[in-house]
């Protein structure tokens, strides 16, 4: 099952020509290739159509099919404008947050900070500590920016994408950033919907559409009560019902169902089995790569309650080209403009520790060895427990990393050395 949200609307204008054809591949479409049409920012925002085909020349004889007569799929691109997301609690709390790094007395001595992993966490990181005055040193194993939002180009100059990303009316931080580097106008706004594939009935869709007159939370109660393709009327008083606690329980509540998981949480709340096969296994594995009975209740309450209170909360936008460009290198720009540093190929071997266990220096394959004030590891936490020097795997606070694995969307972050205080 798959969460959609890039098709906007019915109706598919062919007069408009294609301005640039790329095609792309991800490891989960092995067998066979995507080709994504772009068109004309003018005329549309991100439109992706998929097309499952056998070779180029089928390919190319397939579009023109389409251009000239057509195509039985019906769809608008509508340059949507970006919603007012900046007078949310949430966003106000994250520029104020983030103004104070920019506002803070500059260090009498700036901190020379040494960041593993430029993905999204080190590049932000990175910002934040330059604009707080301090100097960082951003190293990056591989050769491309962006670790899970890296991008490649083809020897045609087409761009393959690790994969599609959402950035929600919900992200207050990363939404804040796209402000603060100039770049709002990158994120491609789509219509208030989130479309669903069905799994009982293949090929078909089906959709939470969020009206935009009304405030939240009735704009996602609407949407979940017009939806009659996926939920019976019985299966949504139901699944209503079993939202109850976490609306009125707030955050404690939220944090209280860590220990369960979604499919142990969907039965105690008396929702019905397809409700979760529906919808959870698809928010479950959109959110965090894995299906309801691993993933903790807490995860998608948090999605909720934010979609939940937020009007735009869960509006989603796309950027408007590859991330390392148009993303990655303004903050990459903004980094060096402060003074900061930022290294490809810079893969880091071993944590080397001083005489009292704290980080003497980090060395890299390369064999070069990098010594800051203070040291932080963005790095996914795998990644981190390989690196792990010897001395540290008997510290309690390290061995708290044992139970952890991996999954594309939450790492662990640590920052070694000294606290680092701004506000
Ligand atoms: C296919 C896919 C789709 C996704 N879709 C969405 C979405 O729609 N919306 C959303 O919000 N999130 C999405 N995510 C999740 C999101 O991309 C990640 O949560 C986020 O990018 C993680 O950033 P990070 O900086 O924490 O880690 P990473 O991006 O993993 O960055 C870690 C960096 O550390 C580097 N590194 C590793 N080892 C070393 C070493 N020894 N030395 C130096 N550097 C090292 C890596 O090369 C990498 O660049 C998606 C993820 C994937 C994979």
């Amino acid at each position: 099952m798959a969460l959609y949200g890039s098709i906007s609307s019915p109706n598919l204008n062919w007069q408009i020509g294609p301005k640039t054809i790329s095609k792309s591949t991800s490891s989960s479409m092995n067998s066979y290739t995507t080709i994504s049409l772009s068109f004309s920012s003018s005329v549309s925002m991100g439109l992706n159509l998929r097309f499952n085909l056998a070779s180029p020349s089928t390919r190319a004889a397939k579009i023109n099919r389409l251009r000239n007569h057509g195509s039985p799929l019906k769809v608008v691109c509508i340059d949507y404008p970006r919603p007012e997301l900046d007078d949310t609690v949430n966003f106000i709390e994250a520029s104020y947050l983030s103004s104070t790094f920019r506002a803070s007395p500059r260090p009498t001595k700036p901190l020379k900070v040494v960041i593993a992993g430029a993905g999204l966490a080190g590049l932000s990181t990175a910002k934040y500590l330059a604009d707080a005055g301090h100097k960082p040193i951003l190293l990056e194993a591989r050769d491309v920016l962006g670790g899970k939002v890296a991008a490649w180009k083809d020897e045609d100059g087409d761009w393959y994408e690790t994969g599609l990303h959402i950035f929600f009316g919900a992200y207050p931080n990363v939404q804040n950033l796209f402000g603060e580097l100039g770049i709002n106008d990158r994120l491609q706004w789509k219509e208030h919907s989130m479309i669903f594939a069905m799994p009982s009935k293949p090929g078909e869709f089906s959709r939470f559409d969020f009206p935009e007159v009304l405030p939240s939370p009735l704009n996602g109660i609407w949407a979940i009560l017009r939806n009659n393709e996926m939920l019976t009327w019985p299966e949504k008083i139901k699944f209503a019902i079993g939202l109850l606690p976490a609306m009125l329980g707030g955050q404690a509540y939220v944090e209280a169902q860590d220990g369960v998981s979604v499919k142990e949480w969907m039965r105690k709340q008396g929702i019905p089995e397809r409700v979760t096969d529906e919808v959870f296994i698809a928010m479950s594995k959109a959110l965090n790569f894995i299906n309801p009975d691993e993933l903790s209740m807490q995860c998608i309450l948090i999605a909720l309650n934010r979609f939940l209170q937020e009007k735009h909360g869960s509006k989603m936008a796309f950027l408007d080209g590859n991330p390392p460009e148009r993303l990655c290198m303004p903050i990459v720009d903004h980094i060096q403009s402060l003074g900061g540093e930022v290294h490809l190929n810079s893969r880091i071997k071993n944590i080397e520790l001083n005489d009292d266990n704290t980080v003497k220096s980090f060395l890299l394959t390369n064999g070069k060895v990098i010594e800051g004030d203070a040291y932080v590891s963005a790095a996914p936490v795998d990644i981190l427990k390989l690196l792990l020097p010897e001395n540290w795997k008997g510290v309690p606070y390290f061995q708290r990393l044992d139970k952890l694995v991996g999954v594309p969307v939450i790492n662990v972050h640590i920052c070694c050395g000294i606290c680092l205080q701004f506000y």
